[in-house]
């Protein structure tokens, strides 16, 4: 497990060359470069792809004739936060098995075969060891998933993911705020100069080790404590590695140019690529603005900054409950948290705040409204999942923000929550540009996530893409494969060519599209009928097979 990623020698495509483990005859071929479609055959041998000219006169142990089918290459999910699906689950007391399966497999039956984890600032490592306590509470809290234990760098964590329950590939970012909580735990402040060199060090190593760059989540504690200073250290530290600097932005609502005039700035000063993560102009006061965000990265690119964006296919996100109070209220951790919601003096501050805005801070409530989020994920209290907060609040008779810090409590801090904040229009404009990619920015969490988990990439080819018209097919798959094995330096991944890792997929491209609802997040699509992870069938007529042959990939 874990081996870098090297292009494998061509399969000679003779009846006396390599044995053929499995030709795909018939279909048309999508590449993922973007260029035309175009009749070919596909061979698997040894877990690597030859392409052959139609009807090759070749045999092989098993042929799947894919007449009427596109083939593509295995989609790449750029943002994700499915780290600890399959991390060693310490308890995992209120988590049970089958709805872990049930997550675990849902990227896999739209044809993700690789997923990039660690985003957001919230990876599962690094951290120093006399940390790793402190910061195990923060990613329960963070993933929902019960106690998941932190990994000191992305050795462990490779090592760490367990491969009887790996469907698909996982690479993964260092997180910042995981770095941070890690280095000198959750205090608003910035770091002190041996700590920053310590931060520095610890991710460093991670990237030496293979992952695939840095992220900030910079609406959520720990980040949201940091300076762009800080950050610029961070990212001058990517940069020598060569990889992206990925960023939650600081505000996505009404503030939104300003964080992207920062996330720019920290690109220009350390040199890192910029990944802006799933980018979006969110609540009534920035509703539009992707007409001025998207032009003003066109003409960073211009000026020779190397900026990206990702995008998820609908109008509401989702993120912690936590993330809707102010950050002064996770000051010290989830403990400190937890303590300070029981006050009633410090309701009535989140009430004001949230009322009045707080300088730098994103005030997503103050922005839309609790009628406008509905809770995801609560351990404790299932019944309120898929309610909205300002209804579940009035059926108890109790104002938002204590019926908000009563469920905070009882869940011990793990609340999922959707947030319907997003217009229509700016949405299709992020997936057209030319600047972005797909990435789901799936939550998986058992309870009423977030269909995007399980339905992004389907509703981008079926709804968005054939129904809509807003991509050709092939465009269409090159944000998902191409694209971003480009961006995140996933050699041999993303492209279907002689010698690349035998990730596909083969759809109906007549019939793909997205089943997932809010109503039911975990609808499958239809039209994904087989999917290939490193050469072995994962999926096959649309249902998975036993095959566990994902890995944790090293970006070099
Ligand atoms: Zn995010």
């Amino acid at each position: 497990m874990g081996l870098p990623v090297t292009m494998g020698p061509p399969v000679t495509a003779t009846p006396t060359g390599p044995r053929i483990d499995l030709l795909l005859r018939g279909g048309t071929l999508v590449d993922g470069t973007g260029a035309a479609a175009r009749p070919a055959d596909l061979a698997v041998s040894d877990g690597r792809v030859t392409v052959l000219p139609p009807g090759a006169a070749v045999s092989a142990a098993e042929t799947l004739d894919v007449t009427g089918r596109v083939v593509t290459p295995g989609f790449i999910d750029v943002h994700t936060h499915s780290d600890a699906l399959a991390a060693p689950l310490g308890g995992g007391t209120h988590t049970d098995g089958d709805a872990l399966d049930e997550l675990r497999l849902a990227p896999l039956l739209q044809g993700v075969t690789t997923e990039i984890g660690g985003n957001c600032g919230s990876s599962l490592f690094p951290s120093l060891p006399e940390r790793l306590p402190e910061l195990a509470e923060h990613l329960r809290v963070s993933f929902g998933l019960g106690p998941v234990p932190p990994a000191e760098d992305f050795d462990a964590f490779a090592a760490g993911q367990r491969p009887e329950l790996r469907r698909n590939h996982l690479a993964s970012l260092v997180g910042h705020g995981t770095l941070r909580a890690g280095v000198m735990g959750f205090e608003d402040r910035p770091p002190r100069p041996e700590e920053l060199a310590a931060m520095c060090e610890l991710l460093d190593r991670a990237l030496t080790q293979g992952a695939a760059g840095l992220s900030t989540g910079l609406i959520y504690p720990p980040g949201v404590y940091s300076d762009t200073e800080e950050i610029v250290a961070l990212a001058k530290v990517a940069a020598r590695h060569g990889k992206p600097y990925v960023t939650h932005l600081r505000d996505e609502m009404s503030q939104v140019e300003k964080a992207l005039e920062e996330a720019l700035e920290i690109a220009v000063r350390s040199g890192a690529p910029l990944q802006v993560s799933h980018h979006k102009t969110a609540g009534r006061y920035a509703w539009g603005a992707t007409l001025r965000t998207l032009p003003r990265l066109e003409q960073a690119r211009a000026e020779g900054v190397d900026v990206l964006c990702d995008v998820y296919p609908y109008t509401a996100g989702s993120t912690v409950l936590h993330a809707m109070l102010p950050p002064w209220t996770s000051e010290g951790g989830v403990a400190a948290l937890l303590e300070r919601l029981r006050s009633p003096e410090v309701r009535d501050r989140i009430r004001e705040d949230i009322a009045n805005g707080v300088d730098g801070w994103e005030n997503t409530v103050g922005n839309g409204g609790w009628d406008l989020i509905s809770v995801a994920a609560a351990p404790a209290r299932r019944a309120a999942e898929g309610g909205r907060i300002a209804d579940l609040a009035a059926e108890r008779g109790a104002d938002p923000v204590d019926y908000v810090c009563d469920l905070l409590l009882d869940s011990q801090g793990e609340v999922t929550i959707i947030s319907h904040s997003m217009r229509e229009d700016d949405v299709r404009r992020v997936l057209a540009s030319p600047l972005s990619m797909i990435g789901s920015d799936g939550v998986p969490k058992p309870g009423r996530p977030h269909p995007r988990w399980a339905g992004s990439f389907a509703r981008v080819l079926g709804h968005y893409g054939r129904r809509e018209g807003l991509l050709p097919l092939e465009l269409a798959v090159h944000k998902m494969t191409g694209l971003p094995a480009e961006r995140f330096r996933l050699d041999g991944r993303g492209v279907l060519r002689d010698g690349a890792v035998a990730d596909l997929v083969v759809l109906d491209p007549e019939a793909v599209l997205d089943g997932a609802t809010f109503e039911q997040p975990l609808l499958p699509p239809v039209g994904v009928e087989t999917v290939l992870v490193a050469g072995r069938v994962a999926v096959r007529d649309g249902r998975p097979t036993s095959a566990r042959a994902g890995e944790v990939v090293r970006v070099r």
